[in-house]
């Protein structure tokens, strides 16, 4: 009989608009789904595996997101499940147990496994929960398995890491109730952004600060009564939810890109420990000074400019703040899959009045409007990209938002050139 699960080959070695109206939409949607997220998580839990429980076609697509890596110890594979029917299940169990057991044989240093669904309704069949359930119960303490859905039925791309860190969020440590109060910094970070913020919140004077997710499993956070926690990632609802079942409370603040949204972000952290906004300024004045004098050279190319969003990333709003109110760039339309008001209130306040915010997709609408308004830079998936600039128009692609280090002081002139470029190339090519 031929294995019915098999690790694919190349992996086996290894604001102004708070209460504005939205236009939502509900059709054909051109996102990747959440399985993308394996790409950056598997970066930052270093003692993670991200075994993904689906088919050929989510192998190629973690594979070529991921860019062709060639670790001699990766951290991410593809179990590749077959066609069966219902009789076949007990089979693709046993299996799945087998291709796991081989795996934490052969790779000691896994702490979490991972074990990610997808949509092919034969992995649809297959009780992952129950499957994380037993196999922990076999390898616990050495090896947690946890399980989520990275399925493009349930998930748009960065939902992935929402519901990764959503099932980590039960297996936190009980924050000591008597221990003072402390902050949790929560959605994965680039680490050198990370070990920047840590700086700058250490210098302000915010005690005990973490991060979830920490690069190793024995460095995750405690949680309790006496947590607070501030989102980096404007796409953790799950995440926070399930934060809040265990008593965090949660800072609301806008998020941490461009210069205004970092200051914002540390001011609110400072407050929620008594700290006053004149220690944070005293604090970040130099890294302020220097990221408003980068964003210079952007801002002369990019004011007046008009961008429209495609929704992708959930990161749209933010970065349209940013764009808007540190860039002077007009906002056409600004697209998300989800438009999470309470999680986004601060940001929307922010937003200029009369932005037009639309959440969901028809893409055929979606696009009749891009066209009508032609604007100077689109920022659209992939499969949108290339049909748009053959039709004249200037595009940036949405996910190299979430894989380019953007957050902090000393990416925002990183985050204004990824939009500066493409107009500039544009620039050239009609010259
Ligand atoms: S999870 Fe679904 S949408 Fe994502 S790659 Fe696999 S089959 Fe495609």
């Amino acid at each position: 009989m031929t294995p019915v699960i098999q690790l694919h080959p190349e992996n086996a070695a290894g604001g102004g608009c708070a209460t504005a109206p939205v236009l939502r939409e509900r059709g054909q949607r051109e996102v990747f789904c959440g399985l993308t997220g394996i790409v950056w998580l598997h970066r930052k839990i270093q003692d993670a595996f991200f075994l993904v429980v689906g088919s050929r076609t989510c192998a190629h697509l973690v594979q070529s997101a991921a860019g062709v890596m060639i670790f001699a110890e990766p951290r991410f594979a593809t179990a590749i499940i077959d066609e069966r029917d219902l009789a076949g299940l007990a089979d693709a169990n046993e299996e799945l147990d087998r291709v796991v057991t081989r795996l934490l044989e052969r790779r000691p240093e896994i702490k979490t496994l991972f074990l990610v669904g997808s949509c092919p309704s034969e992995v649809i069949k297959l009780d992952l929960s129950r499957a994380a359930q037993r196999l922990t119960q076999r390898f616990l303490p050495a090896v947690r398995v946890l399980n989520y859905s990275g399925s493009g039925i349930e998930t748009t791309f960065t939902q992935g890491e929402d519901a990764c860190l959503a099932a980590l969020v039960p297996t936190l440590p009980a924050a000591d109730a008597a221990a003072p109060a402390a902050l949790v910094v929560v959605g994965t970070l680039p680490d050198v952004v990370e070990d920047q913020f840590a700086r700058l919140l250490a210098a302000i004077g915010v005690p005990q600060v973490r991060f979830l997710p920490a690069r190793h499993a024995a460095e995750m956070p405690a949680v309790g009564a006496r947590t607070r926690y501030l989102l980096a990632q404007p796409f953790l609802a799950d995440t926070a939810r399930a934060l809040e079942q265990r008593g965090a409370t949660r800072i609301a603040a806008p998020f941490p890109l461009g210069v205004e949204g970092t200051t914002r972000w540390l001011e609110a952290a400072a407050q929620a420990f008594g700290i006053g906004a004149t220690r944070v300024a005293a604090v970040t004045e130099a890294a302020r000074t220097r990221a408003t004098a980068a964003l210079a050279r952007q801002r002369a190319e990019l004011q007046g400019k008009r961008v429209f969003f495609f929704p992708d990333s959930q990161l749209e709003p933010p970065i349209a703040r940013f764009l808007a109110r540190e860039l002077g760039m007009r906002l056409v339309e600004v697209g998300t899959p989800y438009l999470h008001r309470e999680l986004l209130a601060e940001e929307l306040a922010l937003l200029p009045a009369g932005t037009m915010l639309s959440e969901g997709q028809h893409v055929d609408k979606q696009l009749d409007r891009c066209r009508a308004e032609r604007p100077d830079i689109t920022v659209c998936g992939l499969g949108l990209a290339n049909p748009l600039e053959a039709q004249g128009l200037t595009t940036k692609w949405s996910i190299e938002l979430v894989f380019t280090p953007i957050h902090g002081y000393e990416q925002a002139a990183d985050l204004a050139e990824l939009f500066a470029r493409p107009l500039r190339r544009r620039e050239l090519l009609s010259a």
